[in-house]
This record gives C-alpha cells, structure tokens and sequence, in this order.
C-alpha cells in the first residue's frame, strides 16, 4: 500500500512582502481617458459607424456601483478580430483594437465611444454567426458579482438564431442582455446611442457567461 501522506515537510508560508502589497491592482490611476473611446486609440480613425455605449451598474437592491471597473471587448466593424486566433476573412483594421474600459462614476454610469461590431460566422454549424454584441467583464465588489457577458444590439436579425443567447433559457433574462437605441445618448453629428444597465445579483441579474 503506497504512502499517501505527503513526501516533504511543509513548505513555509511567509507574510505578504512589500512588492505583493503595493503592487498593481485595478485602481483608478490605472484606466486613462483614451481607454474609454475606441475611436481614438491609434493614429486614424476605425471605420465603421460610431457608437456611444452608456448604462449603469447596479447591485440586487438597485444601487449604483461605483467605482467599478467594466472592461469591453469586440470585433471591428467588419466582424473580425484584433486577435491571432481568429481567422475570419475579413479585413482587420489598423485604427481598432477593439479593447477598452473605464470605472463607473458616482451614479454607476458606464460610457464607452466605439464603433458597431459586425458579425462574423464560428464553426459551431454550417452557416453559424454571431450576432453583432460586444463582451463585458466586471468585477463586482464581492466574488458572486463577478460577471462576464455579451450585450446584443435590440432589433438585429441574427440574435434570435444565436446559440450563446439561446443558451440563456429565461426569455425575460434573455431580453436583459439587449441594449436599448437612446437618442438621448446620441452625439449629434457624431454617435449613435445604446443604453444598456447591468445588474450584477439578484433575481434580475443580467446573465453571465457559464455559472458563477
Ligand atoms: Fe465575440
């Protein structure tokens, strides 16, 4: 019968140094006002139509989280990519990352300037594409609010078809990830606006990715 015990003696756990306690962490000094527009991270502009992105993030009881920061990501307008693994033969465009964030202000107001991503196909069938949306991260001020998502543009043909919003069973939860046309958001001559909240808890959550 072999040893299950283990082999070595204990390894020593020592008090967090200096470096661990003042190392990085998603503080405020870290997000930087380009972060927030899209538009205006490389030398050119990205094509496509301009998007304003705003919403607010609330916890069960609707109160404004603040301080948060909600991190995006997306394709560009052509529905690709900035990113090796993806392969779409679509063009890439040299304007957009497709990467921002920001901290919600005292209101738990989120606001993002970008561009309207495109769909691209994925291979889970023939003919299988995702719907324009854009990728959500955030954190939350407790471990259950972590929430990773997709938001979905109202109106579009090819959200219903999609797998990852048929995945959400509840169609009011389903509905929860689609974001509102607001003209009140609207940059004249500028933007289009989307209004979209997020809830982090709570029996109106807005669903998250997988299980918490
Ligand atoms: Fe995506």
């Amino acid at each position: 019968m072999p040893a299950r015990q283990p082999a070595r003696p204990p390894v020593p756990v020592v008090a967090p140094g200096a470096v661990e306690l003042t190392g990085p962490v998603f503080g405020r000094a870290d997000v930087g006002p380009l972060d927030r527009d899209l538009t205006r991270q490389h030398r050119g502009e990205p094509l496509g139509e301009r998007i304003t992105l705003s919403g607010r993030v609330l916890d069960r009881d609707g109160r404004p989280v603040r301080g948060q920061l909600v991190e995006v990501w997306q394709a560009n307008s052509a529905g690709r990519y900035a990113h090796r693994t993806d392969q779409h033969a679509a063009p890439l465009d040299p304007n957009f990352t497709g990467a921002g964030r920001c901290l919600t202000d005292d209101d738990g107001r989120y606001h993002f300037t970008t561009v309207r991503p495109g769909a691209y196909p994925w291979n889970l069938h023939t003919n299988a594409w995702r719907p324009p949306h854009v990728h959500f991260s955030l954190f939350g001020t407790a471990f259950t609010q972590r929430l990773v998502t997709q938001m979905y543009f109202p109106g579009d043909p090819l959200t219903p078809h999609d797998a990852i919003w048929r995945a959400v069973g509840d169609p009011a939860a389903r509905a929860r990830l689609v974001a509102a046309y607001d003209p009140a958001l609207n940059v004249p001559e500028w933007s289009l606006g989307y209004h979209w909240d997020i809830v982090l808890d709570g029996p109106a959550a807005t669903p998250a990715e997988g299980s918490r």
